[in-house]
Order: structure tokens, then C-alpha cells, then sequence
């Protein structure tokens, strides 16, 4: 498991040329599906023996009037919720702007690590600039010529602790994902087809906007209103989590909403709201993301949806206080709509309405998180995905660049939890995104499997 890092700060800085540095080749594809992190530029960095995921809020303009610096705004804030480290650049030739402290205030706000670096900082022109930076109050800043390469190692040395520390703490929280490959190269899971059991009980988070009912919906799965009235015989319970059996199907839920009840207390609100919902997502096997049925989709219901794909959770949506709409088949239309273009990276997964005040579509809701764990869990034979990868090459092949087409051998399930695929195939860098996209949408629809990320990787064979 690696971590994400985000180049931030205002145009003209620096960030791309870092980026670039950072990359080298490696650069992604660019991604042109409509989707939340269309604007951000994503790639696979190294920097010695590191290996991370680089975002770049690439392409920002100067902001000259309001709307264009709230987009700028806006695009930051979400590279940074993104992100587990932020790499906050300034111009060292410029000295600090009052942009740059408007981009500190942003990340002191809800960054959850900075590293500070004086950018352009080769040759003394730089060093008042250097200076001044001390002065943004996050910390001791690193000393960066991104165009030269200076100031690499000192970088590194300031994200080896951090790296470090996000490893050991997704060993801890993550649910298990070990692979173990038999004589044939095939993975085998003896988790694969795993059952919850009080032992070991299916892992959910609940998740949403303040408001959306968290804490009514576990209290009404609880059957009482105990969740804030402290432990009671017959329910463990710590800190973050508590368990539960759910009509026959044993549940650990994570309580953010109990988290930010305490936190209040202890007056961390803004710290712990970026946090938790996070930290839920890496403990959580399923996630449900609970929409207010008044104001469903706000960019942070989004962002934790976005979150709870790229960490490969199961989830599940469901849209709350459904008691008290009254165009419901309209709104549902709408719903269904507004999923599709907004969240196309959780294609398939379950929508389910629900009342957590008065219990009604609870039953569904269960059924629908039970299956989206089962299919979390699921595992295809080789033999069946080769058949039916045969089928789709014959209805729509590859395409054949500089007309040698590209071949694809073999396919297997490498792991579950979510369900990884490996094709082995001739050229898997000439393989347009299209493609991979085709077979993603074929293997959902074909083998059933709504509700999980599905992961899809080309391997060359050698
Ligand atoms: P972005 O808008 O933050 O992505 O900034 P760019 O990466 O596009 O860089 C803006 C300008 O600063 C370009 O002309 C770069 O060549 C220049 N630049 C970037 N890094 C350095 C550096 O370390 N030293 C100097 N002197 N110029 C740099
Ligand atoms: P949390 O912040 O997400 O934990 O939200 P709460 O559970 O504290 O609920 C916020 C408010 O919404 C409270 O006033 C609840 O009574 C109300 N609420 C929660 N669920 C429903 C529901 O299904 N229908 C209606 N009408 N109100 C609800």
C-alpha cells in the first residue's frame, strides 16, 4: 500500500514541472471519462525506493476574477481530501503572495500532512524568499529546484517517515487482501468465499454529510436508542466501532457519526470531519454512503463515494428521509440520473431508498449491503473468464495501432475484495482506456456483479 501525495499551490510555481519530474514517462493516461477527478492530473511517481501516486491541480490560471478563483478553490480542496500528504509549493524568486496565504489557510484547514517547499530555490536570488516562507507557519520548508532536480533528497527524507507510517497504519486498519498464488500461477483465497460470523463480522462504514442521519439509522438498526447513550449488555463497543447482529447477518459498523458527536466535545470538529469519514472508508469492507434525500450529491457525498471506489470498497448509496418526499417516482428518476453522471465510477452499485426515521427500506438496505459484499467477495474461474473473454474479442476486437492488432492471450482472477482481473496481452500500453472500459462494463453486467470497483490490469507476457 502506498500513499498519494498532492502538489498544490498557486499557478506558475512550479507544480507541473515537479510533477513531470516526479513521473518522468510514467505519466497516466489521461482519463476523458466525465467524472470527479477529470481536472486532476494523476500519475505513478518514485523518488528513491518510494512509490506513491502523484495529483496535480495542473492547468489552473492565474485567477482573475471571482469565479475562476473559486473553481482554483475548489479543485485544491479536492486534490487535497484526496490526498494523505500535501507537497504545498511556492515560488522562492517570488517570495510569499497573498494567494500562497490563501492556499495555506486551505491546507492548515483540512490537509491531514504538509511539506512545505520553497520552489526556484537554486542559487542565493532565492534564499529571502526561502526565508519568508517561515513565516506560513507550516513548518521548515524544503529547499526545491524542480526544473534542476535540487532538493530531491531532502524531499525524500521529509516523506520516508510519513511512508513509512501510512504502511503501518493501512496493515492495521485494512481488511485482509493477501494473495496466495498456487502451482498454476492462479491466486487462491481461502477467504474467497467467506462468510461474516460474530468472529469475524462483515466490516461497514456509514457515511455522509452531517445531518443525513447517521446516527438514526444505526440506532434504528440497533432496534434502540443506545448508539449515544453508551455501551449496553449483549453490544461491544470501543471507540470508533461497534458490532451488532443485523436480523441474522453480523455487522461491525464504524461510527463516525458517534466520533463527531465526541469530537465536539472536544471542540476538533473541523480536524476530525476530514478525518473520519477517511479513516471509516480504510476500515470498511462495505461502505454506505447515506444521502439526505433534500440534498443528495454535495461534493462531500461525492468525494467520500470517490474515496470508498479508489480504496476498492464495496458500496452501497442510499438516500435517506424518503418519508418525507412526496414526488417519489420523480425524485427516484432523478436520483438514478444524477448517480449515472456524477458518480460514473460506481456504475452498478445499489441505490436504495430508506426512511431511518420510521425503519422502512431498512430490510432492502441490508439485502443490498449483504450483496454487495458477496460480489466484494466473489471469485470467477479462469476457465469461465476465458470463455467469456473470447466472446467479447469476437464481438468487438482490439484495436490494431500501425496495424499489428493487439492480442489478448489470457485471463484470470488474481484476487478478490475486490475482484482483480489480469489479462495477459501483446502491447498493454498501445490498449486505449476504451477498451479496458468495454470489458470492466461487460464483466459487471455479464458475470452480475453490481455494487463493487472492479480492477482490471494488462500484463505483457515475458
Ligand atoms: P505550475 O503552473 O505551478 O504548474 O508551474 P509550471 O511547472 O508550469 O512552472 C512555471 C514556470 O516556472 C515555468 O516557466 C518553469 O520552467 C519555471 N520553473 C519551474 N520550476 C523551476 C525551478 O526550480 N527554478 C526555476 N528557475 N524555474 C522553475
Ligand atoms: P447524523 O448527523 O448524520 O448522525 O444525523 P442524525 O441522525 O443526527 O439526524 C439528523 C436529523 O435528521 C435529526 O433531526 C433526525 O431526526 C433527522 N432524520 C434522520 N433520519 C430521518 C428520516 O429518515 N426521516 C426524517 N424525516 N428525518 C430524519
Amino acid at each position: 500500500m502506498s500513499f498519494t501525495l498532492a502538489i498544490v499551490g498557486r499557478p506558475n510555481v512550479g507544480k507541473s514541472t515537479l510533477f513531470n519530474r516526479l513521473v518522468g514517462k510514467r505519466l497516466a493516461l489521461v482519463d476523458d471519462q466525465p467524472g470527479v477527478t477529470r481536472d486532476l492530473r494523476e500519475g505513478e511517481a518514485r523518488l528513491g525506493d518510494l512509490r506513491f501516486t502523484v495529483i496535480d491541480t495542473a492547468g489552473l490560471e492565474e485567477a482573475t476574477d471571482d469565479s475562476l478563483q473559486g473553481r482554483m478553490r475548489k479543485l485544491t480542496e479536492r486534490a487535497v481530501d484526496m490526498a494523505d500528504i500535501c507537497l504545498f509549493l511556492i515560488d522562492a524568486r517570488a517570495g510569499v503572495t497573498p494567494t500562497d496565504e490563501v492556499f495555506a489557510d486551505i491546507l492548515r484547514k483540512r490537509a491531514r500532512h504538509v511539506i512545505l517547499a520553497a520552489n526556484k530555490a537554486e542559487g542565493s536570488a532565492a534564499d529571502a524568499g526561502v526565508y519568508e516562507s517561515y513565516g506560513l507557519g507550516l513548518g521548515e520548508p524544503v529547499r526545491l529546484s524542480a526544473e534542476h532536480g535540487e532538493g530531491m533528497n531532502e524531499l525524500y527524507s521529509h516523506l520516508m517517515p510519513l511512508a513509512d507510517e501510512f504502511e503501518k497504519r493501512a496493515a492495521a486498519e485494512a481488511p485482509e487482501t493477501e494473495v496466495i498464488l498456487n502451482e498454476e500461477g492462479e491466486a487462491e483465497d481461502p477467504d474467497a468465499v467467506r462468510q461474516p460470523t460474530p468472529e469475524r463480522p462483515m466490516q461497514v462504514a456509514v457515511v455522509g454529510r452531517p445531518n443525513a442521519g447517521k446516527s438514526t439509522l444505526i440506532n434504528r438498526i440497533l432496534g434502540e436508542d443506545r448508539l449515544l447513550t453508551g455501551p449496553e449488555a449483549g453490544i461491544t463497543r470501543d471507540a470508533i466501532s461497534l458490532q451488532l447482529d443485523w436480523d441474522g447477518l453480523p455487522v461491525r459498523i464504524f461510527d463516525t457519526a458517534g466520533m463527531r458527536k465526541k469530537s465536539r466535545v472536544q471542540d476538533k470538529v473541523e480536524k476530525l470531519s476530514v478525518s473520519d469519514g477517511l479513516r471509516a472508508v480504510k476500515f470498511a469492507e462495505v461502505v454506505v454512503v447515506l444521502l439526505d434525500a433534500a440534498i443528495p450529491f454535495e461534493q462531500q457525498d461525492l468525494r467520500i463515494a470517490d474515496l470508498a471506489e479508489r480504496e476498492g470498497r464495496a458500496v452501497v448509496v442510499a438516500v435517506n428521509k424518503w418519508d418525507i418526499e412526496d414526488q417519489k417516482q420523480q425524485k427516484l428518476r432523478d436520483l438514478r440520473e444524477a448517480f449515472e453522471r456524477l458518480l460514473p465510477q460506481l456504475r452498478g452499485a445499489p441505490l436504495v431508498t430508506v426512511s431511518a426515521k420510521t425503519g422502512k427500506g431498512l430490510d432492502r438496505l441490508r439485502a443490498a449491503v449483504e450483496k454487495a459484499y458477496d460480489v466484494w467477495n466473489r471469485r470467477v474461474t479462469t476457465a469461465q473468464l476465458n470463455r467469456w473473454l473470447a466472446g467479447m474479442i469476437e464481438a468487438h476486437p482490439p484495436p490494431a495501432p500501425g496495424g499489428r492488432r493487439i492480442k489478448l492471450r489470457y485471463m484470470t482472477q488474481a484476487k478478490t475484495r475486490p475482484p482483480h482481473f489480469v489479462v495477459m496481452c501483446s502491447h498493454p500500453d498501445k490498449l486505449p482506456d476504451s477498451y479496458s472500459r468495454y470489458l470492466i462494463n461487460g464483466l459487471r453486467e455479464d458475470f452480475d456483479m453490481p455494487g463493487t470497483p472492479i480492477r482490471l490490469h494488462m500484463r505483457s507476457q515475458s
